[in-house]
């Protein structure tokens, strides 16, 4: 019940937002294609998920006109973001970035999208956004050097997973990613390899909630 109040109320901040540029269709059918034209520029949404996405991407201004494309197939985790190998070569605001999203996560005993409830499924997409909204204040080189250093220390991979966790609650997707990491780390049927590794690198059902208390003006 009370994810379902949530998910109402963003898809209603996200539909203020849309009608506060026209508000004379204040009583206009609600549609997905006007969420497209406020938040969808430049992005290739993932058939089934683009509610979520555009949901989330109502918290992400800076990304309004920044290139994204989603892939489905299979990765280690839940989902991913990296910029297209040729960002190197491409101005800052040209480039484009690719989120993958891991729907055939059960045969190798990880988590899908598919099994993920609605609220979840923000969370994550919000995540991921809150990674290409770091790598779009990126340099090149910064770039390279962030790549290199997230595979190569663990440290580095968690303080890089944690900041992108906190920035997500400090967009407001506080309860969706609670709803997210609650269900991999105690609901899903995950094996405890992949449960340690979420553990180890991200922020923790109840990090999350003591994040959210720090952040009043957001969560009152
Ligand atoms: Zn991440």
């Amino acid at each position: 019940m009370r994810t379902s109040l949530l998910i109402l109320f963003f898809v209603f901040s996200a539909l203020l937002s849309v009608f506060a540029e026209a508000p004379g269709e204040r009583f206009a059918e609600i549609k997905l294609e006007d969420l497209r034209k406020a938040y969808g520029n430049n992005k290739t949404l993932p058939k089934g998920y683009e509610l979520q996405c555009l949901i989330a991407l109502s918290r992400y201004p800076e990304l309004k006109d920044t290139r994204i494309n989603f892939i489905l197939g299979d990765l280690k985790t839940t989902m991913a973001a990296r910029p297209q190998a040729d960002f190197i070569f491409r101005k800052k605001e040209d480039r484009v970035y690719t989120i993958l999203i891991n729907n055939r996560a059960a045969e190798r005993e990880g988590v899908s999208i598919v099994e993920l409830s609605f609220a979840a499924q923000v969370g994550i997409i919000a995540h991921e956004f809150a990674h290409i909204l770091a790598y779009s204040k990126m340099s090149r080189l910064e770039m390279i050097l962030c790549g290199g250093r997230y595979f190569s220390s663990p440290y580095f991979h968690q303080k890089i997973e944690r900041e992108t966790d906190l920035i997500t609650i400090e967009r407001g997707f506080g309860e969706q990613l609670y709803e997210f990491s609650d269900y991999v780390l105690n609901k899903s049927s995950a094996c405890d390899a992949y449960k340690d590794f979420k553990k180890k690198f991200y922020y923790q059902p109840e990090e999350i909630r003591q994040a959210m208390l720090k952040m009043k003006t957001i969560y009152q």
